[in-house]
């Protein structure tokens, strides 16, 4: 099973996606992107990201070596093809930590994988207000709107939205959706 977190910049996405890797529930693989930024601090090459030039990146992208790429902050971002496709051939869950517009790509290619969408909580409160009480002033919360309205739609793209309210929980919804897909019944 392929699964996809995502979600709005700012969110959480690196954070969650660590505490996985760190909690008990392992049964997934994580899927090391390709990167073009500078190394951070404390960062390994191979563990937190593959660290390339920007010609490196461009022949994977030039050879087919790329399940997903896209440019965030001026550096590339993307996902080697090969990984994703040997573990999930080795019958693994496969885990993609990745901004929205590289999901998008994957949904195409991949639409049987699970597509797991980060909310920031007041998302989720907004939402809650314009699905029932509608008893707000419009002024306030009207910037709010505009900038969750374009996270909103994205949110309609995925399978599930988690609230990232506190990062255990997070974890614990995502691996309850994990959980759970793996128990459908498959559709022949
Ligand atoms: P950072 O530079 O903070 O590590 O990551 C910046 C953004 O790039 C985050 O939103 C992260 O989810 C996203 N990202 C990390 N790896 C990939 C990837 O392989 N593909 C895409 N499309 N985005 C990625």
């Amino acid at each position: 099973m392929l699964i996809v977190l995502s979600g709005p910049s700012g969110v959480g996405k690196g954070t969650v996606r660590q505490a996985m890797l760190a909690g008990n529930y392992r049964d997934f693989q994580y899927s090391v992107s390709m990167t073009t930024r500078q190394k951070r601090p404390g960062e390994v090459d191979g563990v937190d990201y593959y660290f390339r030039t920007k010609e490196e990146f461009e022949h994977e992208i030039a050879t087919g070596g790329m399940l997903e790429y896209a440019q965030y902050v001026g550096n590339y971002y993307g996902t080697p093809l090969k990984y994703v496709n040997q573990t999930l051939d080795r019958g693994k869950d496969v885990l993609l930590e990745i901004e929205v517009k590289g999901a998008m790509q994957v949904r195409e290619k991949c639409p049987d994988g699970v597509f797991i969408f980060l909310t920031p909580p007041d998302l989720s409160a907004l939402r809650s207000r314009l699905a029932g009480r509608g008893t707000e002033d419009e002024a306030t919360i009207d910037s709010r709107i505009k900038k969750a309205a374009t996270e909103i739609a994205m949110m309609e793209n995925y399978d599930y939205a988690v609230v990232n309210d506190k990062v255990n929980l997070a974890v614990r919804r995502i691996e309850r959706i994990i959980e759970s897909e793996h128990l459908r019944v498959p559709r022949v």
